[in-house]
């Protein structure tokens, strides 16, 4: 191909993300609030094992739910239903992400409890939770981080379908010259983020929202996404709202000095997908965090650790710690506004695993194995 050819093939290229781009806007804008689950007369909670650990962490996320649930479900408010199939050799077998008839099973749903899945390296086969974030439009990813003992209690909103996320695999490139992908930030994909963090910290007593973004630099994308955020903000005037350079505040985030003034952050993908795990690693790894999911339909709550095949290779799978998956059944809980249990269990899992700490989940044989922590939390829960 000619120079001029990579340029006519790139401008149409780029016609059709653009095209593509606003079709999406359009449809974000018909799209029609956010389920009210008070209001719903039975709430289906989907149950997806996943790949190596996971069915072992799920088995006792189910226990767990099926006992602080026992009400709810004996007298059919709450369904769990079990879905099949999302395993990584189905989805090999089917050459599908998500197979349709387990999507089909998960749209069934109100909300779901995912174990991890297995990405297969290389191929073209993409991470099941792409697909499923783009699938049920999970526009906002959540992630609580706290650190009692110095006063730390962050939480993330990190934007979940867009940046450099939804045009990742469809750049641009002149081979031995150059290469050029794409990011995109929407006016309303922006703007519903903004208002789930700003509503997060109105109804949880938080007074401050950190907007963190390289708007010095990205100065279209990012430069947006902050000035969206801060029109939002103006509807929130109890809440102190400053916005930030993610170079300086990933700096802050291990600043001991500083940190714990933070409250409420809101970013888009990609500095989200970073700085969140940094960010479970000062909590203490990622085997401790929780993350969810959520778009206004639907809600998919999971540990925020894989599916560990080394530890399956090991023998070591019944000592995977589940307290991750426990805290997203926590999340769910809040989220479907079972507001009770959910403090229920935050109490049990606090005691279990940072203060009482009878029984101690190592990853090794020298420690308990997850079902004898699940048994220790059914007892305090
Ligand atoms: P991983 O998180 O699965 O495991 C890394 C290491 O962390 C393990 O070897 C183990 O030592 C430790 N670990 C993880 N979870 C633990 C637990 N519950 N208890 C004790 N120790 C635990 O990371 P990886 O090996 O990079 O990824 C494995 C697979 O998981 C990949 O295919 C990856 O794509 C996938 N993955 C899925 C999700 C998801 O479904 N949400 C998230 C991350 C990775």
């Amino acid at each position: 191909m000619t120079r001029e050819d990579y340029i006519k093939n790139a401008a149409e290229q780029f016609e059709t993300l653009l095209r593509e781009q606003l079709a999406r806007t359009d449809q974000m804008l018909q799209d029609c609030g956010a389920k009210d689950y008070a209001s719903l007369p039975v709430i289906t909670v989907g149950l997806i094992g996943g790949d190596g650990i996971g069915p072992i962490i799920m088995d006792q996320a189910k226990r767990v739910l099926s006992v602080l649930l026992k009400d709810e479900i004996s007298g059919g408010r709450v369904v769990l239903k079990e879905i099949d199939g999302l395993t990584i050799e189905n989805r090999l077998a089917l050459g599908k992400t998500v197979p349709e008839d387990v999507l089909e099973a998960i749209k069934s749903c109100d909300v779901i409890l995912k174990g991890p899945t297995t990405t297969p390296k290389g191929g073209t086969m993409e991470s099941a939770n792409v697909t499923l974030r783009r699938e049920l439009d999970l526009y906002a990813n959540v992630r609580p981080v706290s650190v009692p003992e110095e006063g730390i209690d962050w939480m993330f909103y990190r934007e979940n379908t867009e940046g450099e996320y939804v045009l990742g695999s469809r750049g641009i490139e002149v081979p031995g010259c150059l290469s050029i992908d794409f990011k995109v930030t929407t006016e309303p994909g922006t703007r519903r983020i903004a208002r789930a963090a700003f509503e997060y910290a109105k109804q949880n007593g938080k007074t401050s929202v950190s907007i963190v973004t390289k708007a010095n630099i990205m100065k279209k994308t990012d430069g947006n996404f902050t000035r969206i955020c801060h029109e939002v903000a103006a509807d929130y005037p109890g809440i102190h709202t400053e916005d930030w350079y993610i170079d300086i505040m990933t700096a802050n985030l291990v600043n001991p000095a500083i940190r714990n003034q933070f409250q409420v952050f809101v970013l888009p993908n990609l500095y989200g997908d970073i700085i969140t795990d940094e960010a479970a690693e000062i909590q203490g790894g990622v085997g401790t965090a929780g993350s969810a999911n959520i778009g206004d339909r639907y809600a998919m709550f999971e540990a925020i650790h894989g599916s560990a095949p080394r530890m399956v290779e090991e023998g070591l799978a019944d000592y995977a710690n589940p307290s991750s998956i426990f805290k997203a059944a926590e999340m769910l809980l809040r989220h479907i506004g079972l507001i009770e249990k959910a403090d229920r269990l935050a109490s049990a899992l606090t005691l279990c695993g940072e203060t009482e700490k009878k029984v101690v989940v190592t990853g090794t044989r020298d420690g308990a194995t997850c079902q004898e922590f699940a048994d220790y939390v059914i007892e305090k829960l």
